[in-house]
């Protein structure tokens, strides 16, 4: 059983089912780097996909589909009742922070931009939340800087396969004992994303994104399977439980279970 999971999760990775190309033939970096250039020209038109307008409006049926399921989301955050000191990673224009103060003592909130915590501030306007402009690919905690709670919205996503216990472990050193995980993320459904933008075989890690203008960049984005992302998390020791919504999202919330499986 795990045999198979880690053949598939190592097909996944290293495969780009859009361009025929082995990952090896990306250069990490160099598609981060057009990532992060991305969403910093796409800043001022992004809360377009969210709520649903011009290249993202898929019509009423659709739109009303993806906003219960997006509030399904929102109550699930709710009743897992984020608290402590929270961090939250990628924090983008706000559409997740929004709901986090509530809870919080603090929120920090990190993003590689500067346009997307721009927007973030004006929305919030909350002297509680602390902004850090920083790379999640080379950012590390203050030696005594620890979160009772971890937050982050379609992120994982962004993250290259093969960077993804690196980013766990970026996870562990940021958490407090005792401390608890919520992420949210896209499911694999061509309706969630602009008209114009072509959904790879799922197997795909890298895709390209269009902006308004019709730039183009390319962008990691892997769609994790609720079930194989479960036990992956759980092979790096982490105990999470991870839902679905019938279209659009997976969500859930999860702790360190064991220091044993972390690093080995
Ligand atoms: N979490 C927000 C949400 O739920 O709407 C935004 C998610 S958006 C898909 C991805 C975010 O990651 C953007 O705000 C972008 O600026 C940020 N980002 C991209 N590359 C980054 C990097 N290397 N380090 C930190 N943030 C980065």
């Amino acid at each position: 059983m795990l045999q198979d999971f880690t053949a598939m999760r190592l097909r996944r990775s290293t495969f780009d089912g859009m361009t025929g190309k082995s990952l090896q033939e990306f250069d990490t970096g160099a598609v981060l780097q057009e990532q992060l250039d991305y969403y910093r020209e796409r800043a001022a038109e992004y809360d377009q996909w969210w709520l649903r307008q011009g290249r993202y409006d898929r019509g009423p049926g659709l739109n009303g589909q993806w906003f219960a399921e997006g509030a399904e989301v929102r109550r699930a955050l709710a009743a897992f009742r984020p608290e402590g000191r929270i961090l939250e990673l990628a924090c983008g224009t706000g559409i997740s922070c929004e709901q986090l103060p509530p809870f919080a003592g603090r929120l920090t909130a990190i993003d590689g931009s500067r346009e997307m915590p721009a927007i973030n501030a004006q929305r919030l306007g909350s002297p509680m939340v602390r902004y850090v402009a920083a790379d999640l690919f080379r950012w590390q905690p203050a030696a005594d800087e620890r979160f009772q709670t971890i937050f982050f919205g379609f992120w994982l996503s962004h993250v290259p396969p093969e960077r993804f216990a690196e980013f766990w472990n970026l996870i562990d050193s940021c958490l407090a004992p005792g401390g608890r995980v919520f992420l949210v993320d896209s499911r694999y459904q061509e309706t969630s994303t602009a008209v114009d933008h072509i959904l790879p075989e799922p197997s795909a890690t890298v895709l390209r994104r269009r902006l308004n203008d019709g730039r183009e960049y390319r962008v990691y984005k892997i769609f994790y399977d609720r079930h194989e992302l479960t036990e992956r998390l759980a092979e790096l020791g982490w105990s999470f439980e991870i839902r679905e919504t019938t279209n659009y999202f997976i969500y859930g919330s999860g702790f360190r279970a064991s220091r044993e499986a972390a690093h080995g």
